[in-house]
This record gives C-alpha cells, sequence and structure tokens, in this order.
C-alpha cells in the first residue's frame, strides 16, 4: 500500500528533535510519498536539507504562504521565481489567501496569489491554496485565472458542498486532512457526494492532528487516521482508497 501525504511541512521546528523517527514511522505505515509546501524564504534551506536526506520520498514546493505576506512581499515573490529555476520543484504553495489572521494585507495577498498562479501556469505545475475565511475572495481570482493551465489542490478544504463543486470546476482536488475526522468539522456529511477521484490526503502536519490525536502535534504517519475515515466515508477499503488519491496525487504533481 502506497499513501501519499499531500501537504506535510517536514522541515518544521516541531520535528527537530525526532524527524527520523517520524519519517520512520510513517514509512513503516506505507506513507512514502511526502509533498512539502512552502512557507517563505526563511525555510528554503531546511526544505532541502530535507529532500537531500530523504531524495526518493519527498518532494517539494516552492511559494510565498499568505499569512506570510508583509511588506517584503516582493522580494520573498522574486526569491519564489528564483529557486524555481534551481532546484526541482513541484508545486507552487502554499498560496491564497488568509484573512483570519491578519486583514491589513488583503490587496498585497491578492497580487501575490495572482502572481503566484501566473508562476505556475508559466512553468507548468500545479498550484497548492491555502484558503482561511477567504473563499469569496480566493473564488474571484480562480474563477478570473481559470484556464486549460490552471489545476491544483485545495488544501485542508473546509467548505462546504457546493464549494467543493466550484474548487473542482476549477480544476482543483481537495485536500482531506484530519478535519474530515472531526465531530463537527462538516465535510464528513457530504463528502461521499463527491467523485473520490477529486480528492487527495494530507495531514498539513504538525498542525491539525486528526483524531484521536486532535489537539496535539500532528505527523505524517497519522494520515492513515485521515484514509480510515475517508475508506469508511465511502464504504470502500483502505488500500483501495490508498491506491485511487494517490493516483490522483500523481496526476496533480506528475510525478
Ligand atoms: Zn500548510
Amino acid at each position: 500500500m502506497i499513501i501519499t501525504d499531500t501537504h506535510t511541512h517536514l522541515y518544521s521546528e516541531a520535528f527537530d528533535e525526532d524527524r527520523d523517527q517520524i519519517m520512520k514511522r510513517a514509512l513503516d505505515k506505507g506513507v512514502s510519498r511526502f509533498f512539502i509546501p512552502a512557507i517563505d524564504s526563511a525555510y528554503t534551506k531546511r526544505m532541502l536539507d530535507l529532500k537531500n536526506r530523504y531524495p526518493e520520498h519527498v518532494f517539494l514546493m516552492a511559494g510565498l504562504h499568505p499569512t506570510h505576506v508583509k511588506e517584503n512581499f516582493l522580494e520573498e515573490l522574486a526569491h519564489v521565481e528564483r529557486v524555481l529555476n534551481e532546484n526541482e520543484y513541484y508545486a507552487i504553495g502554499e498560496i491564497g489567501i488568509d484573512l483570519y489572521w491578519e486583514k491589513s494585507f488583503l490587496k498585497q495577498q491578492q497580487e501575490a496569489f495572482r502572481f503566484q498562479i501566473q508562476l505556475a501556469k508559466k512553468n507548468k505545475l500545479p498550484i497548492v491554496i491555502h484558503c482561511r475565511d477567504a473563499f469569496d475572495e480566493v473564488f474571484q481570482i480562480l474563477e478570473e485565472q481559470k484556464d486549460g493551465d490552471l489545476r491544483g489542490i485545495f488544501h485542508c478544504f473546509t467548505g462546504s458542498l457546493e464549494q467543493a463543486k466550484k474548487a473542482i470546476d476549477c480544476h482543483m482536488k481537495l485536500g482531506i486532512g484530519g478535519v474530515v475526522t472531526f465531530k463537527n468539522g462538516k465535510i464528513d456529511t457530504f463528502l461521499n457526494q463527491i467523485d473520490i477521484n477529486n480528492i487527495v490526503l494530507e495531514t498539513d502536519s504538525p498542525y491539525l492532528a486528526p483524531t484521536p490525536f486532535r489537539g496535539k502535534r500532528n505527523e505524517s504517519s497519522y494520515v492513515v487516521n485521515v484514509l480510515e475515515k475517508v475508506a469508511a466515508l465511502y464504504e470502500m477499503d483502505k488500500e483501495k482508497v490508498a491506491q485511487i488519491t494517490t493516483a490522483n496525487s500523481k496526476e496533480v504533481f506528475g510525478i
């Protein structure tokens, strides 16, 4: 069984004490493909170090996270463009709009999102979207940028069935993580109405640990708990869901 964690911050300081054990625990459970979203230039070296340590398992993204769009965002975007030419990246992410933490940089977040979508298209790469309290703002830009080259993942999808359909219509797959296991997570109530070919699995570790680890540090091996929940919702075997969602991730990332 090959399970893919399409969104894990394995380079995070949260794993500095036991990163190799975390990797081993995941690999032992069949989680062997890790897609690594970027945050900002401060983490580039950590990401490359991780890739060099696990070259067969780790696949990097380049991008500027919306909560890190600040006064210096143009320099950060230039950095994203530069690293793309220096190493192998499989997506532009995570990018998008976040109005939960900070509303004052909305204009800059929108500009950074548009710029990075265009960068993805230019490089024939998918995008990985982070959206928090900003569905309308994100969809406004997606609708405007939608064309034959736009594709990617709506990471940590927590919207409604209608919003799910809208995301799929913009050529996005839905990144399903710990929230699907939460009692009040809502997406479990309609997920099986969505064609499973539109779904990929993720942890977003170290954040958003699934039940029964909710509130604790998340890690990639816990994507198995997400897999189990998704398999139950679709009334399918775990192995089948792992196979389909891994195939879906290959379709998005091209590897
Ligand atoms: Zn993330």
